[in-house]
């Protein structure tokens, strides 16, 4: 039996493979591999697609946050780094990487709860956060993660930045391509980080990242950032890194770029086709029947996640394993019980319970945008068959 895999890239580059192979091609003719033309191409293009006035290539989504928040210490506080005493609030429930990057600024993680309802910050802890006592006054920034592909609810999220003079630094490494209220994820906080690591939804065939701003000294900051910290090699200001896009990947990446809206329309019809089977399964709850909100933006479904109402998770993976269908947990761990933040001093306010139960309740099927729709009809029907899982 041939496993229904969570994403199939192999499939995906036959799909491109005229396109991919000749911007190959034409990075072998100019063999300008550092800052080759193609990493401006990719830069405008982004910008314009995503309605911001910069955006700077970067070696991976983690280094987009680093450099983020980099160049906001920078800006804000005229500091290479932020300090022990700098806090900036994030979600428990995201990759490693968002955490990191906070620890890596400087500053420390103030870890604050998610709904359930959409598995994102919720605004109204962070509100919460903010005005208890031990915390207020230090909080320096948010970086809202657009987890699973769906925006988080930035209207509350930039109304409590500008209420306490925070910047935004949205995670976007999910979310390429999502809105919120008509306007691109990544074109609404201060900066926006995407990552382009090869199983996301715009991936290269290695790292990468970029930097959204409209701000202008923030985007030269990121600009001297990834090349050692200094316009040129022999004027160097800050403590910088070898940050930057590679040429090849730039190629790569133009060249998908031009799929992907068409590539997140298949994956919502996946997701929606998902919804509509699954629905009514008694032991389960699917993102359609969570929290609708009124700004609702585009979901483009990354990931297509669920959670289980009982303990029984495990006994789905392993019946769908059975049936030939892989499943992923993201994430089985949240960041404030991971030794690395314990031990750099991360504070969560609160008890952080809904991250720890979606921690042990979700898990994501198979998304992979060329995935025929036998594949998602069995998938449901296998799900609906389950009965003797619960
Ligand atoms: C993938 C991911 C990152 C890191 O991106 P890389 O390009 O792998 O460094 C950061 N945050 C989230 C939420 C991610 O999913």
């Amino acid at each position: 039996m041939k496993k229904i895999p969570m994403l199939d890239l192999q499939l995906e580059y036959q799909y491109m493979k005229a396109d991919v192979d000749a911007a190959i091609q034409r990075c072998l003719e100019h063999q300008r591999w550092i800052f080759g033309p193609e990493v401006a191409e990719l830069e405008q293009k982004i910008a314009s697609y995503l309605d911001v006035k910069h955006c700077i290539g970067c070696s991976s989504g983690t280094d987009a946050l680093v450099l983020s928040l980099r160049a906001l210490a920078i800006k804000v506080k005229g500091q290479e780094y932020w300090e022990e005493n700098d806090l900036i609030i994030t979600t428990p429930f995201t990759f490693t990487a968002t955490g990191d990057a906070i620890l890596r600024s400087g500053a420390r993680p103030l870890f604050v709860d998610i709904d359930l309802g959409t598995y994102n910050i919720a605004p109204e802890q962070i509100r919460e956060a903010l005005d208890s006592s031990p915390y207020s006054g230090k909080v320096v920034g948010i970086v809202p993660v657009h987890l699973y592909g769906r925006g988080c609810e930035m209207g509350e999220i930039i109304d409590i930045a500008r209420e306490h003079g925070l910047f935004v630094v949205e995670d976007v490494a999910q979310a390429f391509g999502g809105e919120w209220m008509g306007k691109k994820l990544g074109s609404i906080g201060t900066t926006g980080c995407f990552s382009f690591f090869p199983s996301k939804n715009l991936g290269g065939f290695g790292d990468g990242g970029m930097v959204s701003t409209d701000d202008a000294d923030v985007a030269e900051f990121v600009r001297k950032l990834i090349r050692h910290g200094g316009k040129d090699k022999y004027n160097v200001e800050h403590i910088g890194y070898n940050a930057r896009l590679d040429t090849l990947q730039a190629a790569i990446i133009l060249a998908k770029f031009i799929y992907i809206d068409e590539f997140n329309e298949r994956r919502i019809k996946i997701a929606e086709a998902y919804n509509t089977g699954l629905n009514e399964v008694g032991g389960l709850i699917v993102p359609s029947s969570q929290k609708l909100l009124e700004e609702d933006g585009k979901h483009v479904y990354h990931q297509y996640t669920l959670r289980t109402k009982g303990s029984n998770r495990e006994k789905y993976q392993e019946y769908l394993n059975e049936n030939g269908i892989s499943t992923m947990v993201y994430y089985p761990t949240p960041l404030h019980e991971m030794k690395v933040f314990e031990q750099a001093g991360s504070l969560s306010f609160g008890h952080l319970e809904n991250s720890e139960y979606a921690s042990k309740s979700v898990f994501s099927l198979p998304m992979e945008p060329l995935q025929s729709e036998e594949a998602t009809g069995f998938i449901v029907d296998t799900i609906k068959h389950s009965v003797n899982v619960t």
